[in-house]
């Protein structure tokens, strides 16, 4: 309606004013040329009034030609310069949208109705490795992306129903093939494209290349599916703790039910018991320092604790892991394992290696590295060591008498006398044989001396019955050596140790002897049964 109006509209304006103009031209003719009449009597001033007023008449007229003229051609000029800035803003349009389509980094395609391909943008071209003008106006793309004929209908049948039906398809994922050959994964979004009268002319489908996408997240399940698997069968336990004084737990793996005793749930956010109530206090204190420097060097913490079970039972835990920071909270990664049966043939060994076999008492090279020990520290404190040399009074003959079992038990008996008769920090050790050594941290020389007396009579009433009534009757010579008094190193010391046991031996055996002493004085007189 409005659009015939506006045709029409010039014509009929255009009629309307002529129309207006011939009738006033004709009113104004006529009712000057009457006026005229009256006014002018004389022939030739009305003639001379007739040709001014045609003069007139021309004059006003022209103006309004021109006037008119003039607005018309105003507005055409307006109209056209408003045309031709349309046309520029809708070419530039048209750029900007092709330029859009072109260098989005999303595959954008056309199609028509029968498949033929209308639009393909460089990020088409760049994934599928098919230029424009291979694609373009054809439907042979189909094929190429699509080599295997059923799949390739199974996705005409899709693309063809955003076509048919108007469906959208929304992430819709295909596996194309390349120019090269190669596979990737496109996901989809169609939808009906309309020409600008309505039409509809086919399906815009924009795609984006998810290969990678899905590569990183298949590995990402396989990776926490081989996770859960190495957590669920990890000989200890894995755990994410807050670095507090609970070591409250925020995760830990079911391995935890076998090495403490309890479930996952118990032990998480402290909720039955906390990691803290488990280890034993002396070595908590040395874990935090361990784990405190670990972190400050951005270093992984190896650490080794006795833990409390929830049976009661003690065990051994080697722990690894190291400071993580988690959503700007400073954590701790790691796993833990029961170290309990290392831990015990460590002790084993280690006692081994310090300890005589056949007494327990420290063996020889034990009983030197703690008697240099205990030198030094007098030496810081200036204090003194007492050292006693124990020889078993003719042992052989127990031996040859009651054999080397009896002998070995006669051993056994002395080494608990000398252990059951000292102080926790004096050292007892066998140094072989049948000789003994016990140091005395911070003994003088009479303290020594009392102390090998006593223990000399201990060995002398200690009664060892060998089948039926008869008894292997005992008794022991002992040196006394005291470092500052008569030594100044721990070999020197047991030099002057040994020697006056031998001059205690000389003196018929049975007695204590202190360095230096000679037979001459003896220091007590042996009791004798
Ligand atoms: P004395 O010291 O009083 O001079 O006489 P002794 O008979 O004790 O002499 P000596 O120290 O020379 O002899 C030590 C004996 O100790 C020799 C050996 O038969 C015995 N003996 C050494 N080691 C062992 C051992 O491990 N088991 C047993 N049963 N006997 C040992
Ligand atoms: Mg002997
Ligand atoms: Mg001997």
């Amino acid at each position: 309606m409005s659009n015939t109006t506006d045709v029409t509209s010039p014509l009929r304006r255009s009629l309307l004013i002529g129309l207006v103009y011939a009738s006033l031209g004709a009113l104004w003719i006529a009712g000057s040329d009457y006026a005229l009449s009256f006014l002018f009597r004389e022939p030739e001033s009305l003639t001379s009034a007739q040709t001014f007023k045609g003069w007139f008449f021309i004059g006003v007229t022209a103006l309004l030609l021109v006037w008119a003229i003039n607005r018309q051609f105003r507005r055409y000029r307006d109209v056209i310069q408003a045309n031709s800035e349309q046309a520029a803003a809708i070419r530039e349009l048209s750029q900007f949208r092709e330029s859009i389509i072109d260098n989005a980094n999303i595959w954008i395609n056309v199609f028509d109705v029968d498949g033929r391909i209308i639009v393909w943008n460089k990020a088409a071209e760049l994934i599928s490795g098919y230029s424009k003008e291979e694609v373009l106006r054809r439907g042979v793309a189909w094929e190429w992306l699509y080599p295997e004929e059923d799949y390739r209908q199974r996705v005409f049948v899709a693309a063809r129903s955003v076509v048919t039906d108007g469906e959208d398809l929304t992430d819709y994922e295909t596996c194309i093939t390349t120019r090269d050959g190669e596979r990737r994964r496109m996901c989809w979004n169609a939808r009906r494209f309309f020409s600008p009268g309505g039409a509809v002319v086919g399906a815009i489908a924009i795609a984006t290349d998810v290969t990678e996408q899905r590569k990183l997240e298949r590995e990402a399940r396989a990776s926490s599916r081989q996770l859960k698997t190495l957590m669920d069968n990890l000989p200890g336990m894995a755990y994410r703790c807050q670095f507090d004084a609970s070591w409250t737990m925020k995760f830990v793996s079911d391995g935890c039910r076998e090495l403490t005793g309890y479930a996952p749930e118990e032990l998480i956010e402290n909720r039955v018991v906390s990691f803290a109530d488990m280890v034993e206090d002396v070595d908590n204190e040395e874990t935090v320092r361990v784990v405190e420097q670990a972190i400050a060097q951005a270093e992984p913490y190896s650490i080794e604790y006795a833990l409390t079970r929830r049976d009661g039972r003690r065990i051994w835990i080697w722990e690894r892991g190291r400071g993580v920071q988690v959503d700007d909270d400073l954590m701790l990664e790691g796993i833990l394992m029961d170290i309990s049966d290392r831990k015990i043939l460590e002790e084993e060994l280690a006692s081994m290696a310090t300890r005589d076999a056949l007494t327990g008492l420290y063996n020889r090279r034990e009983a030197e590295r703690r008697l240099e020990a205990e030198i030094r520290r007098a030496e810081r404190y200036e204090r003194p060591v007492a050292l006693l040399w124990l020889d078993l009074d003719h042992f052989k003959t127990v031996n040859d008498r009651h054999g080397h079992a009896k002998g070995d038990e006669v051993l056994r008996r002395v080494s608990g006398l000398i252990a059951d008769s000292i102080r926790s920090v004096d050292i007892a050790a066998r140094y072989g044989g049948e000789e003994f050594l016990v140091v005395l941290p911070e003994r003088g020389l009479a303290e020594a001396c009392d102390t090998a007396e006593r223990l000399r009579q201990l060995i002398e009433s200690e009664v060892v019955t060998v089948g039926g009534d008869s008894v292997v009757r005992l008794s022991a010579s002992i040196g006394v050596a005291v470092f500052p008094d008569h030594a100044s190193s721990a070999d020197e010391l047991c030099h002057e140790a040994d020697q006056a046991m031998y001059a205690a031996k000389r003196a018929g055996r049975n007695q204590v002897f202190r360095a230096g002493q000679s037979a001459g004085e003896r220091r007590k007189k042996p009791s004798r049964h």
